[in-house]
């Protein structure tokens, strides 16, 4: 294990991205424009893509660094805390004065509609990186980092100035990537609504065939694994044949944080060496049994938690 100046040890993931509170609302069904429901349940817990694929990874066993922002407020301290009593590493967790980020979602089984306000995850751009020496090692050290979209582009390329490690990005929520951040990223982990944003398409592709033409269409220089829920993922190399990796049958009873688990899990099967189908299959394995618990955080499973093989 490599020191770090500050006694800190090198992480084997760091993880730009955002740190949320997410409130929870069940609901029976998605009101329409201008009318008031009632849910029938409240529930409030630390999230946000960022939080969600780094304590997924330390979960896994990984040691892991996590680069955002949150408010000076009870949601920011919350969430703090609980990164650290997940093992996280968060000397690169800055404290704004912007309140913490926060997702309201509406819960309607299995299946959520969100609205965020980005909050302190807004301060974290290209500067943010670079004026702290503790996120430009995190980011310059690990082996591997993961962002998505919730944080400003800025810091999509910072990361990519500056990592010498494998870069990932999953592009979520679904925005248009500048092909010039894109690009230099090692790995792209879209679902078939954000790589239809990312290719500027109107619809999402719907069979295989039409995902990895849609693919090629970005002419990615990298390698693109898109995920496509419970009908699994599709491996598209830089060079090669795309390989379809299937979802692992399970009771899903909620889907949160499935595509931010396999994003984690595909990162720890990388690092331990396997080929990117290989490490596909272990993150399947991973997401799937996320699936099958309530909630984000608090449905991600230890790495012995996974059986080692699903039916
Ligand atoms: P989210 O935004 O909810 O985190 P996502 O849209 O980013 O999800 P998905 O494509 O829905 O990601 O799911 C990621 C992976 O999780 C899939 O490739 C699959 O392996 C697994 N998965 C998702 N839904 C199911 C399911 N119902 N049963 C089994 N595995 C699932």
């Amino acid at each position: 294990m490599s020191a770090v100046p500050g006694g800190l040890t090198t992480p084997e993931i760091t993880v730009v991205g955002s740190l949320n509170m997410d409130v929870r609302l069940t609901v029976d069904r998605i009101p329409r424009s201008g009318e008031t429901i009632s849910a029938t349940g409240l529930k409030r817990s630390p999230g946000g893509k960022g939080a969600n694929q780094a304590v997924a990874a330390a979960r896994l066993g990984r040691r892991v660094a996590m680069v955002g922002a949150v408010g000076d407020d009870d949601a920011g301290r919350e969430i703090t805390a609980r990164l650290v009593a997940e093992g996280l590493d968060v000397t690169s967790v800055a404290v704004s004065e912007h309140p913490t980020g926060t997702a309201v979602i509406l819960w309607e089984q299995p299946e959520s509609t969100i609205v965020i306000e980005a909050g302190a995850n807004a301060d974290v751009d290209e500067s943010f990186v670079d004026s702290r020496d503790s996120a430009v090692r995190a980011v310059t050290d690990a082996p591997v980092v993961l962002c998505q979209c919730e944080t400003p582009l800025g810091s999509l390329a910072a990361v990519t100035r500056l990592a010498t490690g494998t870069t990932i990005l999953n592009p979520a929520p679904a925005i248009p990537v500048p092909a010039e951040i894109r690009d230099r990223f090692d790995v792209l982990v879209p679902n078939r609504f954000e790589l239809a944003t990312l290719a500027g398409a109107d619809e999402a592709p719907e069979s295989l065939a039409d995902v990895v033409a849609m693919v090629r269409g970005l002419a990615f220089p990298g390698d693109v694994v898109v995920t496509l829920g419970a009908d699994g993922s599709v491996v598209v190399p830089r060079d090669g044949l795309p390989t379809p990796v299937p979802a692992v049958r399970v009771d899903a009873i909620d889907t949160t944080a499935a595509g931010d688990s396999f994003c984690a899990a595909l990162a720890d099967g990388l690092l331990r060496g396997e080929d990117l189908v290989g490490a596909a299959r272990w993150a399947a394995r991973v997401a799937a049994v996320t699936t099958t618990r309530d909630g984000a955080i608090e449905s991600l499973p230890l790495a012995d938690e996974v059986p080692a093989a699903l039916p």
